[in-house]
């Protein structure tokens, strides 16, 4: 595994080229003797053909050299000249066809030898002047025929010959044009099924070497999203494997991040809440008088600093849950409780400040139970009443409900206050996020309330949704699974 991924990619493409390549010459082999064999059978036919019309052109030669003895007709002579020539380019003819074929060209010179001897044979009847000439006696005139007559039959064996040899190339190229046709077939046949195990093996090898490693490095993105443990380091040295590399390390600094923001955290809730409490404690005790009575201005500093303190130690609170939420370490202690008391205690949590903004906090009497950490959520309700409160005008309510359903209950908490505009319905639940942060009202939030009532819904397998018409109030309800 050591071959980097352009080289895997060269090899992807490399082979099949060669292996075309390979197959391509060896087919255009077999064509060329294919071709080879076609054109052995065309020559052999117009040799034949050829070979045949100089037996033919022999005897008519012959032929009219005995009409000119006999009838003297002086046209004889010139057909005589004409088959003479005629006979010479054929076997010229013959001569250039077999030119790279000695075995058969060996025939063709004899019969070009033979016919020399014919010729010059017959020649001797011919005089200078052109004319034919009686032989010399009667015996050489039988002489005379007889030695045209060997020479003739010697030249007419040679075709002969040749013709036989032509015919068997002519009797053999079916078969070898059979067998060289069977050859191509076999040989595309087998290029085809080659070249599907070729393709089919290399894309087995890229996915095994290669696709399957990216989907660990893939899946390893998803694991580090939701806080899993990485997949093994991949071995190699390819990119991949350098990439996996990288997203170890990275993995490492990320979590070492956590580690160090998680003991920051956890600092900051020993060393900053506990001398903010004890500090609470002490504006408590002067301002309920324990340490002797105050001056009218020294009991609204006093009452100020409680407030601002109250907002520190809010601010605190819900940085550590949004902390506790995030490292996965949201605890929830489930049991059964009533939901009357459930909005009880909100209602209790919520009165001084719904009383400060002329706002009355109502709900129906009922004898619902469900399955929940009550704390927790009595947290979200009362953050949802806060909210509710201090959107709304003086005179109005807040309502608090739940209903039963068959899975479980649905809580709600409505206000007819300012409203949500519909593009700021989603992402009031993302974190540090107000509708209108330049709002006085607002800035004594921090953005924090939402985002953890939403993670505490969702940890007891619920799920909280808002539905918000500007100017006309707000409804924020969760529903909470009876298990
Ligand atoms: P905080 O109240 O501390 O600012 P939250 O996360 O609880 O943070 O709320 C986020 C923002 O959502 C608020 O600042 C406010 O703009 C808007 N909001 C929440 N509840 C209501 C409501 N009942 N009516 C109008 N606006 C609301």
């Amino acid at each position: 595994m050591t071959m980097t991924l352009s080289k895997k990619v060269f090899v992807l493409v490399a082979l099949p080229v060669v292996f075309q390549i390979i197959f391509v010459v060896t087919l255009s082999g077999l064509l060329v003797r294919s071709n080879e064999v076609a054109r052995r059978e065309a020559m052999a036919k117009d040799v034949i053909a050829n070979s045949n019309e100089l037996g033919k052109l022999l005897y008519d030669q012959a032929m009219t050299a005995s009409r000119y003895v006999a009838t003297r007709d002086p046209v004889s002579v010139k057909h005589f000249q004409k088959l003479k020539l005629e006979i010479q380019s054929k076997l010229h003819y013959l001569g250039t066809k077999l030119a790279n074929d000695p075995a058969n060209l060996e025939h063709v010179l004899k019969m070009n030898q033979t016919y020399k001897q014919v010729d010059s044979t017959i020649s001797t009847l011919v005089s200078d002047s052109g004319q034919l000439r009686e032989p010399a006696s009667a015996l050489a005139n039988v002489e005379l025929r007889k030695e045209v007559g060997d020479y003739t039959n010697r030249f007419l064996a040679s075709g002969q010959s040749l013709t036989e040899a032509m015919k068997s190339i002519e009797r053999e190229s079916p078969e070898a044009e059979a067998q060289s046709n069977l050859a191509v077939m076999i040989w595309l046949a087998a290029g085809v099924i080659l070249n599907i195990i070729l393709a089919f093996s290399l894309a087995y090898y890229f996915n095994r070497a290669t696709t399957s490693r990216l989907g660990i490095l893939v899946d390893n993105t998803s694991r580090l999203s939701n806080n899993q443990e990485l997949n093994q380091k991949l071995g190699g040295g390819d990119e991949i494997s350098h990439l996996d590399d990288v997203f170890h390390k990275m993995a490492q600094a990320l979590a070492e991040a956590k580690r160090v923001k998680q003991e920051f955290v956890a600092m900051i809730s020993h060393d900053l809440r506990t001398p903010l409490n004890s500090v609470m404690w002490v504006l408590e005790s002067i301002e309920s008088g324990f340490y002797g009575n105050l001056s009218e201005t020294g009991q609204e500093r006093v009452t100020a600093a409680h407030r601002s303190l109250d907002r520190l130690v809010k601010l605190v609170n819900e940085l550590l849950d949004i902390e506790k939420i995030e490292s996965g370490n949201l605890d929830l202690h489930t049991e059964i409780a009533c939901v009357q008391s459930l909005f009880e205690q909100t209602r209790e949590s919520v009165l001084d400040f719904a009383e400060k903004q002329g706002v009355e906090v109502t709900f129906q009497p009922n004898d619902l139970e469900v399955n929940c950490d009550s704390s927790r959520i009595v947290q979200v309700l009362v953050n949802l009443a806060s909210n509710a409160i201090k959107f709304s005008e003086s005179g109005s309510k807040v309502t608090l409900s739940a209903s039963e359903g068959t899975a479980g209950v649905t809580f709600s908490v409505a206000d007819s206050g300012r409203g949500i505009p519909p593009h700021m319905i989603d992402k009031v639940f993302e974190r540090f996020r107000q509708v209108d942060p330049a709002n006085p009202k607002e800035r004594k939030g921090t953005g924090l309330g939402l985002p953890i009532c939403k993670a505490i819904v969702e940890a007891h397998g619920g799920k909280l949704t808002l539905e918000s018409e500007l100017g006309k109030g707000s409804v924020f309800s969760f529903f909470l699974p009876f298990h």
